[in-house]
């Protein structure tokens, strides 16, 4: 039986504190390692506690900046060390389009939509659009039975609570204090991330993709009442396992 780890990157949404990064999660299962999404600020952080070169496949949810900033550079970060001979793999990014990111030798883009089934080392991987201002995909990893789902950015919806069901962990973006208008904004504040937690019944909750202002607790403490399961406040290499 293996287990599946993830460490949070970059837990910001839209923009980075100081020293951190936008949305940006390692997802690693025997010895694999997948990216999800690479914001701003990511590469940065990665290369803290790994070589970029041990990560050779990136999924990217949806094109905006804070889910997509550091692709090309982290593009170059390849080119480089496949010129310096070094034993590293061409980049695949997995997006629902090509944009800049296709430069061969160094990185191809295996394009995706929400009815894709792919596989990617070890896992098994779905997606299904979310509701958001541009095509988005939530995603779910899955690997010797056990379930990953990152929601990327999307408003709650009773399709997003099926497709995140059996979730082990369930990452979940969490763009707003409660009482906000997140859905407007095709985002989850404090209370929907707590509905779809009630609904879901996740092993574990990583709530992420959190305000850049006020008090971050404000938004642990909201959920608690609703939920009483596990719940994790991302921030920069948090790991968390199943
Ligand atoms: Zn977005």
């Amino acid at each position: 039986m293996g287990n599946i780890r993830v460490t949070v990157i970059g837990e910001s949404g839209g923009t980075p504190l100081a020293g951190g990064a936008t949305s940006c999660y390692i997802v690693e299962a025997d010895g694999y390692s997948v990216l999800l999404d690479i914001g701003s600020g990511a590469l940065y952080l990665i290369q803290k506690i790994r070589s970029f070169d041990l990560i050779d496949d990136i999924i990217i949810s949806h094109f905006h900046s804070d889910h997509y900033a550091d692709a090309g550079v982290a593009l170059y970060s390849r080119l480089i060390s496949m010129q310096l001979n070094r034993q590293v793999n061409p980049l695949v990014f997995h997006a629902m389009e090509r944009r800049e990111l296709e430069m061969a030798p160094y990185s191809s883009v295996s394009l995706i939509n929400e009815a894709s089934e792919d596989k990617i080392g070890p896992f098994s991987v779905r997606y299904m659009k979310t509701k958001h201002p541009v095509p988005c995909l939530a995603v779910r990893l899955s690997y010797d039975g056990k379930n990953v789902v990152y929601t990327s950015d999307g408003a709650f919806s009773d399709q997003l609570a099926a497709f995140s069901s059996s979730a082990d962990i369930l990452i979940a973006e969490c763009s707003f204090y409660p009482g906000t208008k997140a859905e407007e904004a095709g985002h989850m504040d404090a209370v929907d991330v707590a509905e779809l937690a009630a609904a879901v019944a996740p092993g574990k909750l990583i709530v992420s993709h959190l305000p850049v202002y006020g008090d971050r607790n404000e938004i642990l403490q909201c959920i608690k009442t609703r939920w009483k399961e596990e719940v994790l406040l991302a921030h920069p290499f948090l790991v968390t396992e199943v």
